[in-house]
Order: C-alpha cells, then structure tokens, then sequence
C-alpha cells in the first residue's frame, strides 16, 4: 500500500478519538499522519524491514496507549498515534504486495519482516500492489472520516495526499521502466 493510503488509515482511525477528545486533535493528526508514512523512509535501507516492526511494534504502541490514557499530554498522545499507527502500517502491509518494485516481471514474495521471529511475512495480495486502482479507492474512502472530523491543516493536506495517490496510481505500472532508462 502507498505510504499516503497508510497515514489516510492513521487518520480514519484516530478520527474518532479526535471526535471525543478535540482538545488533543492536532497531536493525534500529526502522530498518525507521520506514524503512517514513516516506515517507508527504510526505501533508503532495506525496504519494510528497517522501520516495519509488525510484530515487535505492537509491544510499544500498547504502552504509549495506556501511557497516553494515563497522561493525556499533547506529547503522550501524538507518540501514541505515531507508535500505534507505524505499527499498523507494518501489519496492513502484509494484505499488500511483495516488497519489490516491479510485481509484473519480478513478483516477490516477502510482504514485511517479522523481527521476532526473524523471517518474511508472505504477501497476501488483497491489494495487488502499492499505487493498484485498488489502493488509491481505498484511500479515498478512508479520507472521508478524516475529512469530516479534523479541520486546520489536516484538509489540505489529505487533498493533497489523495492528488499524490491518485497521480502515483495512474503512473505506477510505467514507473519501473521510467527509472531502468
Ligand atoms: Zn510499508
């Protein structure tokens, strides 16, 4: 799944906190916005096995979660979102494709690493791969909760990562030969 399709799930999820608790709606936008595309920065390492913890992530992000129901600061909250929602993003990529870049000719069969048990996760293909037709209308539906519920910057912004999904998705089956040139 694209890194703005997982920060949309972030927001469709935090939304309903942000509905009951409004004061700490900005921390909860911000921590699952960047909670949801930070995992995927580790293209510059090895991709969803540097920053995807989808095993290990869970540990954490229970703790921030009751740290944040303890101490409902600002700060507790965004770490909160930010550490349930990466680690969301490492689980939900195993319902995407395999971690390689051209699925047609080169289909790989590592969806995200398991660092507890120290092996590959298979993908499970329910989304065929990251920018599929698939994946931007799943964004699209899970921006209408981000839509309603938060105002400020989160707007923009998720107009602008729905564009980002669409145009990405449009392209994607071409990129691979775009960037062999
Ligand atoms: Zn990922």
């Amino acid at each position: 799944m694209m890194a703005t399709t997982h920060a949309l799930v972030g927001l469709a999820l935090v939304a309903p906190i942000a509905v009951v608790a409004p004061d700490v709606a900005a921390p909860l936008a911000a921590g699952a916005i960047v909670g949801g595309i930070a995992p995927d920065l580790d293209l510059l390492f090895t991709h969803r096995r540097t920053f995807h913890f989808p095993v290990l992530g869970a540990g954490p992000a229970a703790a921030a979660m009751i740290g944040a129901t303890i101490v409902s600061t600002p700060a507790a909250v965004g770490l909160a979102a930010f550490l349930t929602v990466a680690w969301v993003h490492a689980v939900t990529d195993v319902v995407g494709g395999g971690a390689g870049f051209d699925p047609w000719t080169n289909p790989i069969d590592r969806a995200v690493f398991d660092h507890w048990h120290g092996q590959w996760i298979r993908p499970r293909r329910w989304i065929r791969y990251d920018g599929a037709p698939e994946d931007a209308a799943l964004g699209a539906l899970l921006a209408i909760p981000a839509l309603v519920v938060f105002d400020g910057p989160v707007r923009p912004l998720v107009a602008l990562g729905l564009l980002f999904s669409v145009g990405y998705a449009l392209v994607r089956r071409r990129l691979p030969s775009w960037i062999d040139e």
